[in-house]
């Protein structure tokens, strides 16, 4: 390998810094000695390397034991994660067309590596051995859950089908791969593309913030003097917000709702029928009735009837609740001299000014007092009060982009727990929205591996020298990632495929979402939500506001994610053959519905990378985590202290270290007492009774 080449005397090139041992700080990347070229050949020795570990358990003389197959099976592959980790995490954060064709040509290479481990028949035999076997083996809680998870991804992968069956699946992987990689490349071009010029005199009602965020994204365009909007959340959301201008939200809100539909070469209409009609075969031959069938079965929902249940449930209170916020905005614009109904692009505008007539809070009122520092700093807090944790910059350590920041996190005793990264500002090279990722997850089947989380935003940069201001629903971002973000770093589990976020979908937003709630405890903003130019606290009057003010506007935003998680599901839950037009089963699905003219679903199909990645029939795990995490947050009040020690210590063991190595539910009986109830988050979302 890297080694051996470097040794050779003829040659001077340096070894392959993705193949070499690490020598940064707790297994941190290289980053400035990682270029692109570097990614083939180690994916091409990763790769090959991985099949020879694969190779060597099916061909495994001796008799199945936990050890030799689903130990080894669990070690297998480290090298392949590891490059692979910084690969793909670079592809979302920091991507660049080298990288963008690597990712193009890897992805049916990744998806033939995966299918061909997951149809193996040798190891197949032998983990159907074992599981046979289970209650004689002896093993530990955790291992017996490790062989009955590994069991069941092997049937479900496909592991009992025929040879023809097989091949097929292994083409549909393929396929799938190339199709999902190709989808979320043009919602990245798509947004990269279009673009909002404006001169000074168009800028009516933008808030100082804005104007600059967009004379800045101007000046890097090159057109100094100019202001541009761009079609990232944080520039075009407030952009609909403020701009009093009808005619130009008009025009911004229609490229943002199409991207993916923009024009020929990044259009994704034919592309996302076709990993529907995929997915439909794929869950055809396994035997299911759809996808949603099939990928709902290892959930805690199990049921696409079970989903529609839960958002039925909402649907109806929230419709009625949009229709009586949608008569306060068009009396709002009628009352402004507006002589036209209430259109997408004005619902935000008006929305806007109603918040700030009722509750006297608005973007520009609280964002003065929510610098990032601060709410990065809240947030390490809360993770401080109630689960002992410690974060240290470390401003010399590797990093890939300039801004990202790198903490070490250690616990109450001063144990190393893992690093934490921050990479927070919108830049072209990142595709949008907010997530949490892992260079290296927490595992201890060979040797302590300690985890190296990031969080990945696409906040506005605040003006040189000065501090970045957050909204409210930054901050509440922030809070948001960094919940995952602790569920990897405080997981403690032994083997790497149950470790951490690794959990069914409908439960990894526990973690995330119920982390939110800390942002608005007292304690929390009293002490962080301070002036950056005064230094003096977020005023009472203005916190109570922001309290009052929560459930303004639910109507809308619930409809708006419904909407998406029902058409998410009504695409995969179909269970009729052949390719579909997406925008006629959109616009179909919606008018059953009785979607509100008023409001666009918050993903529509040909830019939902939830759900054409990882997400496919699981854009409803959002929901479905709320009544958990609304339910979960009600055990602190009842205590009546949001950092109740002994609650948190609950909360800690039972959902935050366990990784997958409970079932979903039984863990959360064993934090709660008793499963969760919806009431909770039907008062959240101010739509009870
Ligand atoms: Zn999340």
């Amino acid at each position: 390998m890297a080694k051996a080449r470097s040794q050779a005397p003829a040659r001077k090139k340096p070894a392959n810094p993705l193949l070499a041992r690490w020598s940064a700080p707790f297994g941190l990347p290289p980053f400035k000695r990682i270029e692109p070229r570097h990614f083939k050949s180690a994916f091409a020795v990763a790769l090959k390397e991985h099949k020879a570990e694969i190779a060597r358990i099916a061909g495994e003389k001796a008799r199945p034991t936990f050890a030799n197959t689903i130990g080894a099976l669990e070690k297998s592959g480290r090298l392949l994660e590891k490059v692979a980790s910084v690969f793909y995490n670079l592809s979302g954060a920091h991507t660049n067309e080298a990288l963008q064709a690597i990712e193009r040509d890897m992805a049916p290479k990744m998806a033939a590596h995966e299918t061909a481990i997951m149809l193996n028949g040798k190891i197949f035999k032998r983990v159907e051995d074992l599981y046979a076997r289970r209650d004689a083996l002896d093993l530990t809680n955790e291992q017996r859950r490790v062989l009955e998870l590994r069991y069941k991804w092997l049937i479900r992968a496909g592991a009992k089908l025929n040879a023809k069956e097989k091949a097929r699946v292994a083409e549909i992987n393929q396929r799938l791969a190339s199709l999902a990689t190709q989808f979320s490349q043009n919602v990245l071009k798509d947004e990269q593309s279009w673009r909002m010029v404006l001169e000074e005199s168009d800028l009516d009602g933008l808030p100082d913030a804005l104007r600059e965020s967009a004379a800045r994204a101007a000046a890097d365009m090159g057109l100094a003097g100019k202001y541009v909007i761009t079609l990232s959340r944080s520039s075009i959301e407030p952009f609909l917000q403020f701009s009093a201008r009808r005619d130009l939200r008009e025009e911004a809100f229609n490229a943002w709702i199409k991207r993916g539909e923009m024009g020929e070469e990044t259009d994704n209409r034919a592309i996302s029928a076709e990993i529907i009609a995929l997915r439909a075969e794929f869950a055809a031959l396994l035997g299911f009735k759809s996808y949603a069938a099939y990928s709902l079965e290892e959930t805690m929902a199990k049921t696409p009837g079970s989903v529609r249940d839960l958002l039925s449930a909402v649907w109806e209170p929230a419709v009625k609740r949009a229709a009586d916020e949608r008569e306060a905005l068009q009396a709002r614009a009628r009352a402004e001299g507006g002589n036209f109904a209430i259109a997408p692009w004005d619902w935000r505008y008006y929305a806007e000014k109603e918040r700030k007539a009722l509750y006297d809070v608005d973007e520009a009122s609280t964002r003065p007092y929510l610098t990032l520092d601060n709410v990065i700093a809240a947030a390490f807090e809360t993770a401080s009060r109630l689960f002992g944790l410690k974060f240290k910059e470390l401003p010399d350590a590797p990093r890939y982009h300039e801004d990202v920041r790198v903490w070490k996190v250690t616990d109450k005793r001063g144990k190393h727990v893992g690093l934490f990264l921050g990479d927070y500002f919108a830049r072209p090279s990142k595709r949008s929205g907010a997530w949490m990722s892992a260079y290296r997850s927490q595992s201890k089947v060979a040797g302590e591996i300690s985890p190296i989380i990031v969080n990945v935003m696409n906040f506005s940069k605040g003006e040189e020298g000065a501090p970045s201001l957050l909204s409210l629903d930054d901050a509440r971002t922030l809070f948001h990632e960094f919940g995952h973000g602790l569920h990897g770093l405080l997981s403690d589990v032994t083997y790497p495929s149950i470790s951490g976020t690794s959990v069914t979908r409908d439960f990894v937003e526990l973690p995330s979402q119920l982390y939110e709630h800390w942002l608005m405890v007292p304690e929390t903003l009293e002490r962080f939500a301070v002036h950056h130019e005064t230094g003096k606290p977020m005023p009472a009057k203005l916190v109570s506001r922001i309290k009052k003010a929560r459930n303004f506007n639910q109507g809308f935003a619930t409809i708006e994610y419904l909407a998406s998680a029902f058409v998410d599901m009504e695409l995969h839950a179909r269970e009729e053959e052949g390719a579909i037009d997406v925008g006629a089963f959109e616009r179909d699905t919606l008018s059953r519905l009785g979607m509100p003219s008023e409001i666009v679903m918050r993903h529509r199909i040909p830019h939902f990378l939830h759900i054409m990645g990882g997400y496919a029939a699981g854009y409803y795990s959002y929901l479905w985590s709320e009544v958990m995490d609304a339910d979960a947050f009600a055990a602190f009040e009842e205590a009546g202290d949001a950092f109740h020690a002994a609650t948190a210590k609950k909360l800690h063991k039972h959902i935050y270290s366990v990784g997958n190595a409970r079932d979903p539910l039984e863990a959360y009986v064993a934090f709660r007492g008793r499963p969760p109830e919806i009431k909770g988050l039907l008062k959240k979302r101010g739509l009870a009774g």
